[in-house]
């Protein structure tokens, strides 16, 4: 049997990677499960999977849990707070820990589990974008093993050759095409996009995923943050890792050779395929997913993205050619605007303003801690706050 926690099991990876675990009862078992405040979901979790531990944000949500699973026969200890997460991202229980929190939230549980040495299936990009160099270095100071779970990532990494020793050049890697489907707005009248709402801006044409990626989707900052993602977890300098627009989201991404090969990983858009491959590794393992027929895909296409009209991911690259903080205050600044459109308080058009905004004032500097990384994420949160409200405020005015 393999043992594993899921930080983050109530959101849609979480729940995806819990399908798949029901498909394998011999091989595998659930020691943890964390939710920030979705009580009910976690509780039916826990009667079914009857994981060692639990874990709320909330201590009052906690003890309420526990409460309800001592009635209801079940022996799982509920913790509360976010040392409880690390604690139980390092649980010597676990091998595999799957890193499913949304945001920066997730930073510090999923070093926890890179510290601790374990089988790491990373979904929370963002602690690979904050803390890149930390994070790798944990990685590789305790021995852990990094699977990528994020479909591109994931699919880079079955098409990348076999040895990892040596740069990406030495190994024949020319490019890594990162896949994009454009989002729900590829197509929209740029003139329109001022008005878009949050709801159909979380309406993905091909997944279904949670709030705050769906919307980093449609901006395209989510393959902004997979260009850093993938320059951390592959060694892959910015100017190597290329994005293109694929709307039918088969193709999940692409390693170019020098000889003019081009080896990609296909299937359904459907988490549970790249899921399965990190859970499995290095087996196959069946996931759920549908198969995949070619024939009633009929065409799969390409373009090069537009850069007028996802400003997001320019800035992207820009942060990570400039580094440290100014990719701490760029994932920050989006997270903090993402919410703002989220609750309606600023424009869809506003959010790649608002990181600017805060860029410009985030001094470019190298980060040398996790507590660094913090203070850097806080001071551009109040940057990107006091932006939103001053957009927020410009557009009452003119509406009034
Ligand atoms: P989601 O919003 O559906 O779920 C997030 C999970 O994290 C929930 O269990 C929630 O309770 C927990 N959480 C949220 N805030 C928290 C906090 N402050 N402290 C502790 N726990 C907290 O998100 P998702 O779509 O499952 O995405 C999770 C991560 O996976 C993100 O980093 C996302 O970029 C990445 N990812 C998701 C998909 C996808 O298809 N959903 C694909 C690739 C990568
Ligand atoms: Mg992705």
């Amino acid at each position: 049997m393999e043992y594993l926690t899921i930080l983050g099991s109530t959101g849609s990876i979480g729940v995806s990677t819990l399908d798949v675990v029901a498909r394998h009862p011999q091989r595998f078992g659930v020691v943890a499960l964390t939710a920030r405040s979705q009580v009910d979901l976690l509780y039916q979790q826990c009667c079914r999977f009857e994981p060692l531990y639990a874990v709320l944000l909330d201590e009052d949500a906690a003890e309420g849990l526990q409460a309800r699973l001592l009635a209801a026969g079940a022996s799982t200890l509920v913790l509360s707070g976010t040392s409880a997460l690390e604690k139980v991202a390092a649980l010597p229980e676990a091998g595999i820990v799957v890193a499913a929190i949304v945001g920066i939230a997730g930073l510090r549980a999923t070093l926890s589990a890179a510290r601790a040495g374990k089988k790491i299936l990373l979904a929370n990009k963002e602690s690979l974008v904050t803390a890149g160099a930390l994070f790798m270095s944990a990685v590789h100071d305790s021995g852990a093993t990094l699977l990528p779970i994020d479909s591109e990532h994931n699919a880079i990494f079955q098409s990348m050759p076999p040895s990892s020793a040596g740069s990406l050049a030495e190994r024949g890697v020319r490019r890594i095409l990162l896949t994009a489907s454009g989002g729900p707005f590829r197509t929209l009248s740029p003139a329109r996009l001022a008005a878009v709402t949050p709801e159909e801006a979380v309406a993905h044409p091909n997944w279904v995923m949670g709030r705050k990626i769906s919307v980093d989707s449609a901006t395209m900052m989510n393959k902004g943050l997979e260009v850093i993602e993938a320059h951390w977890l592959f060694a892959a300098p910015p100017d190597v890792i290329e994005v293109v627009i694929h709307p039918q989201s088969v193709v999940h991404s692409l390693v170019e050779y020098c000889d003019g090969s081009v080896i990609a990983q296909l299937g359904n858009p459907d988490m549970r395929t790249p899921i399965a491959h990190a859970l499995g590794y290095p087996q196959r393992i069946a996931s759920g997913a549908d198969f995949l027929d070619l024939a009633r895909v009929g065409s799969l296409s390409f373009e090069a993205p537009d850069h007028s009209r996802f400003p997001c991911l320019r800035l992207a690259y820009d942060a990570l050619r400039t580094g440290d903080s100014t990719v701490v205050g760029l994932n920050a600044a989006n997270e903090v605007a993402v919410a703002e459109f989220l609750d309606r308080r600023i424009a869809y058009t506003d959010i790649p303003v608002v990181i600017e905004q805060v860029l410009e004032m985030t001094p470019a500097r190298a980060v040398d801690s996790i507590e660094d990384v913090e203070r850097i994420d806080r001071d551009a949160r109040d940057l990107a706050l006091a932006a939103c409200a001053g957009l927020g405020a410009g557009r009452s005015a003119r509406a009034g």
